[in-house]
């Protein structure tokens, strides 16, 4: 299977020059990879710990890998060596964990806060209240760890054919970055997937995830 090629040009016409687009490469092979690679594709992203490892070490070294998916704190360890960008930080606990392989690895790991913006129960993050205990100007437990850095947040809308309810989420999420852009100098704003990343990107995205209009339907796993 190949990739839709002329989709993917136009994606990253339609969206430049803010947005940055991070192809969602979960269940793709290492081929399929390299056809959007030799394109200029150089930010992915993927959802589990050991399809990561494999593929990074594989693939081209200038790759900028991306983590999206729920992330275990006792696997934090296999992708802090090379990690770009962890979007799935929905717990103190992993954050302190990320923060603890960042030292040994002698990095800094960049995150996002993921924010439970859907009305489903199963979408992971922090809610309104625990993100203001985190950003808020006083509170000194996310600074005191050096070795992570909160670059923005990230967010997944309801799974839902509903536009408005979709767009009301991800203005909330917009509104929420706003308050603590300045403080805490956050600057991504992860949000919107392949089918609603346009209405995202109208609310203030300036990172999208898109998997499937780039490389067509996952097989379900
Ligand atoms: C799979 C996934 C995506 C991409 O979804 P598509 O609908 O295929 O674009 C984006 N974000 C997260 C967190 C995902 O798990």
């Amino acid at each position: 299977m190949a990739i839709n090629k002329d989709t993917y040009l136009q994606l990253i016409e339609s969206v430049k020059p803010n947005v940055t687009v991070v192809a969602v490469s979960k269940t793709q092979s290492v081929e399929n990879i390299l056809e959007l690679y030799n394109l200029g594709q150089r930010h992915f992203g993927e959802n589990y710990v050991q399809e990561l490892t494999d593929k990074q070490q594989r693939l081209p070294k200038d790759i900028l890998w991306h983590f999206i998916g729920h992330l275990q704190t006792n696997k934090v360890k296999f992708i802090a060596p090379f990690v770009h960008l962890i979007h799935s930080a929905d717990s103190f606990k992993l954050i302190t964990e990320i923060n603890k392989q960042g030292q040994r690895n002698n990095r800094i790991i960049d995150i996002l806060l993921q924010v439970h913006i859907a009305k489903e129960e199963t979408k992971f993050g922090f809610d309104k209240t625990e993100l203001h205990e985190l950003l808020d100007a006083d509170s000194q437990a996310l600074r005191a760890l050096k070795n992570v850095h909160t670059r923005g947040l990230m967010g997944m809308a309801s799974f839902t054919p509903d536009k408005d309810l979709i767009r009301t989420e991800f203005h909330y999420l917009k509104q929420l970055f706003d308050t603590y852009a300045v403080n805490t100098q956050l600057e991504t704003l992860s949000m919107g997937m392949s089918s609603d990343y346009l209405l995202a990107v109208e609310e203030g995205s300036n990172l999208v995830r898109i998997g499937s209009l780039i490389f067509g339907e996952r097989r379900k796993a």
